[in-house]
């Protein structure tokens, strides 16, 4: 019997754990999780597709660089981008699956992260966060991934532009963050390319939204949109109020009628 020294095996365990999938634009290191293969390839199919799309709604900072692309399982968050590094939580795919049958159903997640990689630009966290957020997910918009609410057993917010009240600058709801740059674009359609090429060059200041919009301040902006999204849902609102009181009275018109012929027959009846 031969026997294989031990040596070999760490070898064998060395080459099954380290496995990387080599794209055109990007490589995915799914290290660590050799189960991961398929969903690997699929990251490096979409992720080559959709790298020079993205690109051509935006630039950044080195952005031929080539991204690369690892997993974690985790409890938390959905991915996270360092430089021309995502991070995909296979936990928060996970999830994704329970919720829609398919984790391929939240890709567009991973286009958020590729627009982050591509962008780059410096000082993300500070009072400018709420633009990095707003312009992933209006590529992730503009590159038509969008995702409905999950309302069947498990319950999942969906990702799309929408307004919320206060958070058109919230970097933490993005989705509004992106409706609300999607809104500043129908009247300024240089708006993205401007705000990329000040935040790549680290030369933001809000005075660029004077420039661009006839001299309004962003918090005058800000407040414009708002009036018009309130608008929007008080006409809603009204128009669902009336719909609910044209419905009543339909159904009253139609139980009256219904009691007038059942009285009707009732009296024929009573008459043989
Ligand atoms: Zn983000």
């Amino acid at each position: 019997m031969t026997v294989i020294p031990k040596f070999y095996y760490e070898i064998f365990d060395m080459i099954e754990m380290s496995a990387v999938k080599k794209g055109k634009f990007c490589r995915v290191d799914y290290s660590g999780y050799p189960e991961e293969k398929d969903y690997a390839n699929h990251v490096a199919t979409l992720a080559d597709d959709e790298i020079p799309k993205v690109k051509s709604i935006h630039t950044g900072l080195d952005p031929d660089k080539e991204i690369t692309f690892k997993f974690e399982r985790v409890t938390g968050n959905v991915a996270g981008t360092g430089g021309k590094e995502i991070t995909l939580n296979l936990k928060y795919l996970d999830d994704i699956k329970n919720a829609y049958g398919d984790r391929n159903k939240d890709n567009g997640c991973i286009i958020h992260k590729i627009s982050h990689a591509i962008l780059m630009a410096p000082n993300p966290l500070t009072n400018k966060f709420w633009m990095f957020e707003a312009l992933a997910d209006y590529v992730r918009h503009m590159r038509g991934y969008r995702r409905e609410d999950a309302v069947g057993a498990v319950k999942m917010e969906g990702a799309y532009p929408h307004y919320e009240k206060g958070n058109a600058l919230n970097p933490n709801r993005s989705q509004v963050c992106a409706h609300f740059l999607l809104y500043l674009e129908k009247s300024q359609p240089r708006i993205v390319k401007e705000l990329v090429n000040e935040l790549v060059s680290n030369s933001y200041d809000e005075t660029i939204f004077q420039r661009l919009f006839n001299g309004k301040t962003l918090p005058e902006l800000v407040k414009m949109y708002e009036d018009k999204e309130d608008k929007i849902l008080e006409e809603k609102r009204i128009a669902e109020e009336q719909r609910i009181r044209d419905e009543k009275i339909k159904n009253n018109l139609w139980s009256r009628l219904f009691a007038a012929i059942s009285g009707f027959f009732g009296r024929i009846r009573k008459n043989k």
